[in-house]
């Protein structure tokens, strides 16, 4: 039996943390392979320490030289090694990295050093080796991850080792540069280390003990999700709940590995299964689970007899594609059509270019932006067998007293997404929840 657990950055915060994380894995022999995040939070209040990593590389990008950013970095890895007592020239690591972070002058390899800081610190913990991802995780000339590559190496590299260290979120690219995943991407790494691994368990810990029905910082005590399916994973991990990552199923899913959530804090606590989809077993349940985002835009368009057009969609798309501007939706009616995009890729006038340009390329009879839209994800499989589903998600927001603005049926059925306004956000999400769960 194989188990590779990742740890996450509340549990990698301080000394007491990772002291606990050293016990969790050394309790059981199969927790063979351990991946890492950076220390995180240990307070409300406190700052990542990736947060400050991203913060030290504007200092280098400015002055040339790592500012108070990165003292309070080195603060806590000191603190760290000291909590622990171990016998580490923690000094002559934190100079190594300085000058290498000014050396390879990049916002990826800066952030990096977290995970790398974390692992070597954690390996020499368990006294165990530690595995660089730079050496072992590799992306092609396009961005994503070279599977062949990476999963030869770090197989070769984690063969004969009873136990081993390896640092999360990031891996090398083509150009011979440190790259990262996206945030939260350590969850990611330890996917990628399970998938090379042949675990028989991905073992993810974190800060709740499970996936929860809702998110828990707006929802008092949402109701624990015992096993969820690995698209109902990505569809509620992907809409913003956040525990793992949405990427984090697909090197997994190839070899059916599946994962546990598991609480760091409470490791007596059962957690969350997630099971592939075929093995997934319907257990009464309509909606597994609710999640949601604020700031989308909406671009509305409408053109009597659009559907007859041909090549209408495939206009509207290439100025998106032009821009490089992804969407997250696209509902649709018969002389309709929105596009549906994260706030963040319209900033700096890009909304106000697209929109002319689509008027210029299609001629719409009408053309509207909705701006601040918060999205509400209800999912679960549940739902393809039971009717009436969406009548009582909608009279629950309309008890709420919450005007629709958008609704999208995903064609997988399993989940349904409604648009509100983002001051509704939080009021929406709370009825829906109430509807399913109470
Ligand atoms: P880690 O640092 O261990 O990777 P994250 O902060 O990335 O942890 O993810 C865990 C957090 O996700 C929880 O503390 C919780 O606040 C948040 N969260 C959001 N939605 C959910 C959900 N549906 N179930 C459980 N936790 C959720
Ligand atoms: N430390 C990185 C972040 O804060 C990666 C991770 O924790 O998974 O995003
Ligand atoms: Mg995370």
């Amino acid at each position: 039996m194989i188990k590779v657990c990742k740890f996450g950055g509340t549990s990698m915060a301080d000394g007491l943390t990772m002291r606990r994380v050293a016990e969790i894995v050394e309790s059981d022999p199969a927790r063979r392979f351990v991946v890492v995040s950076a220390p995180g939070k240990r307070f409300g209040g406190d700052t990542k320490i990736t947060d400050l990593l991203y913060e030290t590389y504007e200092d280098v990008a400015a002055c040339r030289d790592t500012g108070p950013a990165f003292e309070k970095v080195c603060d806590r890895f000191r603190g760290i090694v000291r909590e622990l007592g171990l016998p580490m020239d923690i000094e002559a690591v934190l100079q190594e990295t300085r000058a290498a972070i000014l050396r390879e002058d990049t916002p990826d390899f800066c952030a990096s050093r977290g995970e790398y800081l974390a692992g070597r610190i954690m390996a020499e913990l368990l006294k165990v080796p530690f595995i660089d991802a730079r050496d072992t995780i590799k992306f092609g000339a396009d961005g994503r991850l070279d599977s062949e590559r990476t999963y030869s190496l770090l197989a070769a590299a984690l063969k004969g080792k009873r136990r081993a260290v390896v640092s999360g979120f990031y891996g090398e690219g083509k150009d011979g540069k440190v790259k990262t995943f996206s945030r939260g991407g350590s969850d990611v790494s330890g996917a990628i280390v399970a998938r090379a691994a042949g675990a028989d368990l991905y073992e993810n810990w974190t800060d709740v003990s499970g996936f929860l029905a809702c998110d828990p910082r707006i929802v008092e005590n949402p109701a624990h999700i015992r096993a969820l399916s690995y698209k109902e994973l990505r569809e509620l991990s992907y809409m913003g709940a956040n525990v793992l990552h949405s990427e984090s199923i697909f090197p997994v899913r190839e070899a059916d590995i599946p994962i546990r959530i598991k609480n760091t804090f409470r490791p007596e606590d059962e957690g969350t299964e997630i099971v592939p989809t075929s093995r997934y077993t319907f257990g009464g349940r309509v909606v597994t689970g609710i999640a949601g985002k604020k700031n989308f835009d909406v671009i509305y368009l409408d053109k009597s007899l659009m559907n007859a057009e041909i090549g209408f969609t495939y206009r509207v798309l290439s100025v998106l594609y032009k821009h490089g501007v992804s969407f997250e939706h696209i509902p649709t009616g018969i002389d309709t059509m929105s596009f549906v995009i994260d706030a963040v890729e319209l900033k700096n006038g890009v909304l106000e270019e697209i929109c002319r340009e689509i008027e210029e390329a299609v001629h719409p009879d009408n053309l509207r932006v909705i701006r601040d839209i918060a999205l509400i994800a209800v999912v679960g499989h549940g739902m393809t067998r039971s009717v009436g589903t969406s009548a009582r998600l909608f009279a629950a927001i309309a008890r709420a007293g919450v005007n629709v603005r958008m609704i999208d049926q995903g064609s997988s059925e399993l989940n349904i997404i409604v648009g509100v306004d983002n001051e509704n956000y939080e009021r929406t999400l709370r009825a829906v929840y109430e509807e399913f769960f109470m």
